[in-house]
C-alpha cells in the first residue's frame, strides 16, 4: 500500500461528507463476509485512497489476504498475455486475494485488451471477494473509460449489484495548509502547488 493510513489518522470532522457510522461499521469486516464491493468516488485528495487503505489494513491485521494495486498497474499486469493459460495465473493473482483494493480508477483511458481483462476480473469476483475502489470518474463517464459503453454497462451491474458506493465532496485535505493564501490571492495569481 502507498503509506500506513488507519482510520484513527483520519480526521473525520475535516471531511464531513464522509459516513463515519458507515465507516466504522466497514472496519468490523462484516462486508468480507457478504463480499460486498465498497467505492469511494470523489475530486482529488478527499481521502479516498486513505480510507480504502485503512479498511485493507484491517482486514490484513484480522488475518485477511489483501492485493493493492493502481487501475494502471492492474490493465499493465492483464495485457499481452503469451497464452490463454498463462494469462489465467495473472488473472488469479487478482482473484485469490480476499481483499482486492483497485486505486486510481479513471486517471488512464484502458485499451479494449485491458477493458475486457477488467471486465473477466471484476465477473471472476462477483459474489465471492469484496474490492475496495477509489475514483475521481462518476460511473457515467466509465464508458469513455473502458472505451466501451455496453461493457462499461455491464461491468458496473455486476460491481454495484452488492455495494456500499462513498460519495466524498469537499476540499482537498493536501492543500488545507494552503487554503488562506488560496483564498487572498487575487484569481490572476492563484497557483496550485
Ligand atoms: P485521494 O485518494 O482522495 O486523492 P488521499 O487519500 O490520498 O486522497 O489523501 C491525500 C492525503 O491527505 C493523504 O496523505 C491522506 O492521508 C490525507 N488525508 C486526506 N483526508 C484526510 C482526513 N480527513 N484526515 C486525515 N488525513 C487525510
Ligand atoms: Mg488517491
Amino acid at each position: 500500500m502507498p503509506a500506513r493510513k488507519t482510520l484513527d489518522g483520519f480526521d473525520f470532522s475535516f471531511q464531513p461528507s464522509v459516513p463515519e457510522r458507515l465507516i466504522r461499521e466497514l472496519a468490523s469486516l462484516h462486508f468480507l463476509q457478504t463480499a460486498t464491493n465498497v467505492l469511494f468516488l470523489g475530486p482529488p485528495g478527499v481521502g479516498k485512497t486513505h480510507l480504502a487503505s485503512a479498511l485493507a489494513t484491517q482486514a490484513l491485521g484480522a488475518g485477511h489476504s489483501v492485493l493493492f494495486t493502481t487501475l494502471a498497474g492492474l490493465a499493465e499486469a492483464l495485457e499481452g498475455s503469451p497464452s490463454p493459460t498463462a494469462w489465467r495465473l495473472r488473472l488469479r493473482r487478482y482473484v485469490q486475494p480476499r481483499v482486492l483494493v483497485i486505486d486510481e480508477v479513471g486517471y488512464t483511458r484502458l485499451t479494449a485488451e485491458q477493458a475486457h481483462a477488467l471486465f473477466e476480473l471484476v465477473t471472476a469476483r462477483y459474489e465471492k471477494g469484496a474490492i475496495l475502489l477509489t475514483s475521481n470518474t462518476s460511473f457515467a463517464e466509465w464508458g469513455g473509460l473502458l472505451g466501451n459503453e455496453v461493457l462499461a454497462s455491464a461491468l458496473l451491474d455486476r460491481l454495484l449489484h452488492h455495494a456500499e458506493v462513498i460519495a466524498i465532496s469537499g476540499a482537498s485535505y493536501r492543500m488545507k495548509d494552503h487554503q488562506d493564501r488560496v483564498a487572498t490571492r487575487s484569481p490572476m495569481t492563484t497557483v496550485v502547488s
